[in-house]
């Protein structure tokens, strides 16, 4: 192939294609559009590696515009699949962006909602529908979905489909296909179950991929502040957030607690307007607190890695990872918010010293060291309290048996001492515990 770049125009795609793009604002190709495109109009199938921010949903939808054109008939002739309802949105609204000047029919399915509407909006007649692999089956099966016109086939985020437990589910859909059809497989990383869907999946494909596995993208800056203790990065968040002066920020979290507690901070310090999404939060308020960030009425939105995928949000000036994702490739997937199609970004991590270990897996996974920062003077160090030093502690030693099972960890003499030490001195009723953990 030619290394040379393309434009739009050399893609050969029809003039409402081209001028729905132009209103989008997207002046060049990117490298993945480049490369899947052409295969992709020549009816390849193709396995597209690369990763959220590249440009890849443009790249397998503008083929399937191409192919189908204009409304036709009742029934669906391409399916794209995708693992979470926020990215089904996501690639809905490409769609929708996409087709504005045709009178294509795209239908979004997902969980979340009863499914009364979606099968009201199938039933008017359908051209395209994006879906999750649960909500699809299920509305398949009450009859409303009829299949054999389907010709295009596209996974996207296969990876993440596989995490999230989803091939039987798949294999389910592919026996509903009708043989003859063109298929494309979209995934950040390769592991071996994706490849081995690949190969059940895909007939003699085209391979195009535009970073190496699991590589973070150029344009992030990235940093660590090694931080000993949930206060301290308290304190350092407001520390950035003021010399830094964060703007459109997303803040990652561990835990749904871990969430509402950075947003309550945030907005007792008059940091926001803040908004909190993790799956605990209503699809509604989900979608709202987007919008809000996406317009720019929210700055901060705190979230799990739950909705890290899915997200369509460009312009994030930072991220910051306020716990380290304990799957290691919802890190690329994270900081992946920030430096999206030509924007730079910074994503900064905090890690106290069992978080430190997993950040040692990342940097084998992105094969880079993340940049350490010293902790600013300004920060306050706080002490660790007990509870979550011993925390900590039994993190270290899980983490240590995982790879050694004969580990004797030194959380568990300690914690042997102190239950026979409770034996002797009866814990006082007002210390009670709260928590799981
Ligand atoms: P994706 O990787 O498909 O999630 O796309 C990431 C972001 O890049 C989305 O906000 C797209 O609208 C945007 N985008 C896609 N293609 C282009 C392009 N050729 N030029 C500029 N932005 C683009």
């Amino acid at each position: 192939m030619a290394t040379e770049k393309l434009s739009f125009e050399d893609l050969k795609l029809s003039r409402q294609f081209l001028n729905a793009i132009d209103d989008l604002g997207y002046t060049d190709p990117t490298p993945i559009q480049q490369k899947a495109i052409p295969r992709g109009l020549a009816g390849h199938d193709l396995l597209g590696i690369a990763q959220t921010g590249t440009g890849k949903t443009a790249a397998f939808v503008l083929p399937i515009l191409m192919k189908i054109k204009y409304a036709q008939g009742e029934n669906p002739r391409a399916l794209i699949m995708a693992p979470t309802r926020e990215l089904v949105m996501q690639i809905k609204t490409n769609l929708d962006g996409l087709s504005t000047y045709t009178d294509l029919r795209v239908v979004a399915l997902y969980g979340g909602l009863g499914p009364k509407q979606q099968i009201e909006e199938l039933e008017k007649g359908v051209d395209i529908i994006v879906s999750t692999p649960g909500r699809f089956l299920d509305i398949y099966k009450k009859g409303v979905i009829v299949t054999k016109q389907i010709k295009t086939l596209v996974l996207d985020e296969a990876d993440k489909m596989m995490d999230m437990g989803f091939m039987p589910q798949i294999k389910s859909m592919l026996e509903i296909m009708p043989r003859k059809r063109q298929n494309m497989l979209f995934s950040a990383t390769m592991p071996d179950k994706v490849v081995k869907l690949t190969e059940e999946f895909l007939e003699f494909p085209e391979r195009v991929e535009v970073a190496p596995q699991a590589t973070t993208v150029d344009a992030i800056d990235q940093a660590l502040y090694e931080v000993p203790n949930m206060k301290t990065k308290i304190n350092l968040l407001e520390h950035l957030f003021h010399d830094l002066r964060l703007n459109r920020v997303i803040v990652f979290v561990k835990t749904k607690t871990n969430a509402d507690n950075v947003a309550r901070f945030l907005d007792r310090k008059e940091l926001g307007p803040v908004r909190v999404i993790h799956a605990n939060k209503g699809q509604n308020s989900r979608i709202n607190a987007m919008e809000d960030f996406k317009s720019g009425e929210v700055r901060v939105l705190v979230s799990t890695d739950v909705t890290a995928r899915g997200m369509d949000i460009s312009m994030v000036s930072h991220v910051i990872n306020f716990d380290v994702p304990l799957i290691y490739e919802d890190y690329v997937h994270r900081i992946g918010r920030t430096g999206r199609a030509n924007n730079t970004g910074v994503a900064i991590t905090f890690a106290n010293e069992a978080e430190m270990i997993h950040v040692g897996r990342i940097e084998e996974i992105i094969r880079k060291p993340i940049p350490r920062k010293e902790m600013p003077e300004k920060v306050v160090v706080e002490k660790t309290p007990f509870e979550e030093k011993q925390l900590i502690a039994r993190e270290i030693d899980l983490i240590k048996r995982k790879e050694n099972p004969d580990f004797k960890g030194a959380f568990h003499e300690k914690k042997r001492n102190m239950d026979k030490k409770r034996k002797f001195t009866p814990p006082r009723g007002k210390n009670k515990r709260k928590g799981r953990r």
